[in-house]
């Protein structure tokens, strides 16, 4: 479960375009691997070892990252240092309509939805499914190459004879 968690907060910062340094990598395997919500305090005492010269204020900014990505949710009491934990990312499937391939999308707020059918209907919600159809890349080359032979024979039969 733990390894998912971890493979799906990868994803999604594949999706953003971040780079996964090792540090990066470190940082999230502790928060995966962690049942007591760490501070980044400890996160740093616990990896500073591994990577000399890593500072405590790159610790604060992939926290800050991966909070706002919706991959970890921050704990606060009071006046304490705050924890962090890792949030449920939530995703929802891209279909394809030519050859049925489906692929996962990451998307932290799709809890939005149900908040906004809560708000709008007074139902209390239970989860959601949404799908998105298109086209896969390799059905898009597929159908655009087949449209051009298509094209051409027409051409073809244009042709004066
Ligand atoms: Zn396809």
């Amino acid at each position: 479960m733990s390894e998912k968690r971890y493979r799906e907060a990868l994803a999604l910062l594949r999706q953003h375009q971040v780079r996964i340094t090792p540090q990066r990598e470190a940082i999230l395997r502790l928060l995966v691997s962690s049942k007591s919500h760490p501070t980044a305090e400890a996160i740093f005492n616990e990896i500073k070892d591994t990577f000399s010269g890593i500072s405590i204020a790159t610790v604060y900014n992939n926290l800050r990252l991966f909070k706002q990505l919706g991959i970890i949710q921050e704990l606060t009491y009071g006046n304490e240092p705050g924890h962090f934990d890792f949030a449920q990312v939530r995703h929802f499937h891209v279909v394809c309509q030519n050859c049925g391939q489906v692929v996962d999308v990451y998307y932290p707020d799709l809890a939005k939805i149900e908040r906004l059918a809560e708000n709008l209907t007074g139902y209390q919600t239970l989860g959601n499914n949404i799908e998105v159809y298109g086209l896969c890349p390799n059905c898009q080359h597929k159908l655009a190459a087949a449209r051009v032979k298509k094209e051409r024979q027409q051409v073809d039969l244009k042709e004066p004879v």
